[in-house]
């Protein structure tokens, strides 16, 4: 619990001390301060095996550095007491700019050399949320999910559909080749080797054929790397919101969709329990509710957040042989991440705390 205490302190001592009784506007003002939360912010970048030596120092840090730059564009938000919708948007959008992260520009192929992307917001306030799927064209897909909750009357969009609606929220689109980028390409050229399948030709206004780091590769198909984002938010009123944005999963087929567009199992946020974002391979995700059966977990059981993100990703998601994990907030502060692979890049923040950064699985 993290709530102001200092009027209710300072209240309680004037009183002892005889002061005047308190006109209306200072109780006014006392319920106000009382009420007003510490913010708070969580964010991953994505689950795999990611292990200490695997990766080279210089990647190490670049990554380390973007999920501390994702945390300062939230808190950059919600210092200003903004609300924890504006600061998941202002995060993933960064996130969706840079191609370390598989969203937006950096995501991954399908076996067609399309980026298809998805994405998810939920208001944990008053329970609405927005989703879109599949949308090839819209540079941040998290504020076309975003555009839905608030603009339209349905919860998920897809496809062509999805984008002549950004046209009309007049959101930023650009040509597919945006997304490009050779790693991912290179990547998608070797799973589709594996399963035997041809490779598409690069998607029209690509860049040529630009050489690659093979070791770099390597390691991506060696770690199974996801690198979908998400972010959880507590803002100073007390309201919770999560988001997830992802290009999904390497060579997926036949406009496959996996759990970050989907409300209750990639992402979920309820004022009267918590904020989850989820990341892994999103079928297990699907099946298993993740994000919604956390935060019921901790409404109709009583667990605590880490107990409960505990057992439904080491327990119940291992049992299942899923692999991934989850960020999750409570409106009280209380933060929670959880994964069964070696690593998870991920990043938290609490008002008046210092930023944390971690990657392998025995940090902090
Ligand atoms: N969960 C995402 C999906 O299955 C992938 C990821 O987290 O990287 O589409």
């Amino acid at each position: 619990m993290i709530r102001f205490m200092m009027a209710a302190a300072v209240g309680s001592l004037a009183l002892a001390a005889g002061c005047q009784p308190q006109t209306q506007t200072q109780t006014q003002t006392q319920t106000q301060t009382q009420a007003q939360q510490h913010w708070a912010l969580v964010v991953h970048g994505g689950a795999g095996v990611i292990e200490r030596g695997a990766m080279t120092p210089e990647r190490e840090a670049e990554y380390r550095a973007a999920m501390a730059a994702a945390l300062a564009r939230g808190e950059a938000v919600l210092q200003a007491d903004g609300s924890a919708l504006d600061a998941i948007e202002a995060v993933i959008h960064g996130m969706e700019d840079d191609p370390l992260f598989n969203s937006g520009r950096g995501a991954v192929f399908t076996a067609a050399g399309r980026n298809e992307l998805d994405a998810s917001i939920m208001d944990g306030a008053t329970l609405e949320a927005g989703a879109v799927a599949g949308v090839t064209q819209v540079r941040h897909p998290i504020s076309l999910a975003r555009a839905v909750m608030d603009n339209s009357r349905h919860v998920m969009l897809q496809g062509e559909g999805a984008e002549t609606f950004a046209r009309e929220q007049g959101l930023e689109i650009v040509p597919p080749a945006f997304f490009f980028t050779e790693r991912r390409w290179a990547s998608m050229e070797r799973a589709l080797g594996a399963l035997g399948l041809a490779i598409p030709d690069r998607p029209e206004g690509a860049p040529a054929p630009a050489e690659i780091d093979h070791g770099e590769l390597d390691r991506d198909a060696r770690e199974h790397r996801f690198g979908t984002v998400g972010v959880v938010a507590l803002d100073r009123a007390g309201n919770i919101a999560a988001g997830t944005s992802t290009g999904g999963t390497t060579a997926k087929r036949w406009g496959r969709v996996g759990d970050s567009p989907i409300i209750g199992a990639g992402t979920y946020a309820n004022n009267a329990s918590c904020g989850v974002s989820a990341t892994g391979t999103g079928e297990y995700f699907i099946r298993l509710t993740v994000a919604s059966r956390i935060c019921a977990l901790v409404e109709f059981q009583g667990l605590d957040l880490q107990a409960a993100s505990d057992q439904v990703i080491r327990d119940e998601l291992s049992a299942m042989q899923g692999d991934g994990g989850i960020v999750a907030l409570t409106p009280d502060g209380d933060i929670a991440w959880s994964f069964n692979t070696p690593g998870m890049y991920r990043a938290r923040q609490s008002e008046g705390g210092e930023p944390v950064v971690a990657i392998y699985g025995d940090e902090d």
